[in-house]
């Protein structure tokens, strides 16, 4: 079938059949769509939508045009979690360990940070010497020795998704729930997942900040896991202010590392319930516990014991990374960084924090990528010391700037402030799980 056949087919509002769709991945793949087709075609989605049957059909097309990974040998239920991302969204770096330590495999494949979110593998790759570029039997290994496998996506899985999202973010064709489910989920159900939970963000700094928005895209992503017979279930939370304590790469791992020794502060509190809510929901999935108040005990005594901090140590050595971080979290903070307190032009209390504005200053800063081939600074980032609710005076610190170079100081400190909307009024604090899907 010929491309302008297919696109006028959506151009008209008509549904693809599941060969048209099949025929559209493979010309994605095998080079027959030129990029004027393929994007002619996502606007023609874009515009004209898809329904239920279409959405497995182009999720399944992409998910089988790359490899689909085969843990059947390793006697342990497969589970993962994935977030919608977010600013200081690291919980991954602590469900991973704890789950492996209640008895989940976790073979977790992650992205690197785009725009004013952080990403999975910017975190790792922190860590000194930790390797995130693992072949498949590399990968297979390291899961089937400590539990848990951190990598990213290879050439193998879902080579539709890359070319498709590279378009999309090209052609303001990102924000559509169908094309997103697609392409978060054909990258997922690679993994060879028997459960999935899924941290579907709302708020400012969420990538769909509506709440709306986000419980239809959490409804539609744990419809399409189940489709594919995997047990998907997603919470939805907050991210109208950054998730815990720090901002940026290295923080963040200290942050957890903090977290996993038991050691965390209680700005960090946040994240650690987090963790915990997306782990045990995991292993209510995966059915090693019977009840939410039985999984979340089995996960604190894995936390308590030191199972989960042994854990990711294992893991950090087999992915050649440094263990002793894991003994010394202070490793992770870069010494020499100009920091700049970040103050309250006025006394009252929290009542809002742009958190999109706090991922772009880190942006500034060098710790995020505004395109895919930018490089980032590990090392610089935020300290939130002030969150929604708590009261200021004129003058005191509603956080701290980690930044390379002194010049940024001015600039990075009117930007953090203006994040910042201080009330006369008590404000209300916001709830860090919103719902359950
Ligand atoms: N993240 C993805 O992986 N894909 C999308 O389409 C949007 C966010």
């Amino acid at each position: 079938m010929r491309p302008q056949e297919i696109i006028a087919t959506k151009r008209d509002g008509k549904a693809l059949s599941d060969f048209e769709i099949a025929a559209f991945i493979d010309g994605v793949c095998d080079g027959s769509w030129a990029d004027y087709q393929i994007t002619a075609l996502i606007m023609a989605i874009f515009i004209r939508g898809l329904n239920r049957r279409e959405q497995y059909s182009i999720t399944s097309a992409m998910l089988h045009s790359g490899t689909v990974m085969d843990f059947s040998d390793i006697d342990a239920p497969k589970g993962d979690k994935h977030s919608t991302g977010g600013v200081g969204d690291k919980t991954s770096l602590i469900v991973a360990p704890l789950a492996a330590a209640c008895g989940v495999a976790v073979p977790m494949i992650s992205g690197r940070g785009l725009g004013h979110t952080g990403g999975t593998l910017d975190k790792l790759e922190s860590i000194p010497g930790f390797d995130v570029n693992l072949s498949f039997s590399n990968f297979k290994k390291v899961l089937k020795k400590c539990g848990l496998a951190l990598a990213g996506q290879t050439k193998q899985i879902a080579p539709a998704d890359k070319k498709m999202y590279a378009l999309r973010d090209a052609t303001a064709t990102v924000p559509y729930i169908p094309l997103i489910v697609a392409s978060i989920m054909s990258k997922k159900l690679a993994e060879g997942l028997d459960v999935l939970v899924l941290d579907v963000k709302t708020g400012s700094g969420a990538f769909i900040p509506k709440y709306a928005e986000s419980l239809k895209l959490a409804k539609a992503l744990c419809e399409t896991g189940k489709s594919f017979s995997v047990n998907t279930q997603a919470l939805i939370t907050d991210m109208s202010q950054p998730l815990g304590k720090y901002v940026g790469n290295a923080l963040e791992v200290y942050e957890c590392l903090k977290i996993l020794r038991n050691d965390g502060d209680d700005l960090m509190k946040p994240t650690l319930e987090l963790s915990v809510e997306l782990t045990a929901t995991m292993l209510l999935q995966c059915k090693i516990a019977g009840s939410m108040e039985n999984a979340r005990s089995r996960v604190q005594k894995v936390l308590n014991s030191g199972e989960a901090l042994e854990r990711f140590r294992q893991n950090i050595e087999l992915q050649s990374g440094d263990p002793k971080i894991c003994d010394k979290p202070e490793m992770m903070l870069t010494k020499g960084l100009t920091e700049v307190s970040v103050t309250s032009d006025m006394g009252g209390f929290v009542a809002e924090i742009d958190t999109l504005i706090v991922g772009n200053a880190i942006c500034d800063l060098g710790g995020g990528r505004i395109k895919v081939e930018d490089s980032v600074d590990h090392a610089v980032g935020y300290a939130c010391t002030k969150k929604i609710g708590d009261r200021v005076q004129k003058g005191d610190e509603l956080g701290i700037a980690y930044c390379r170079h002194k010049n940024h100081a001015d600039a990075i400190s009117e930007k953090l402030r203006s994040a910042y909307k201080i009330s006369k009024e008590i404000s209300r604090t916001t709830k860090l799980i919103r719902a359950t899907v």
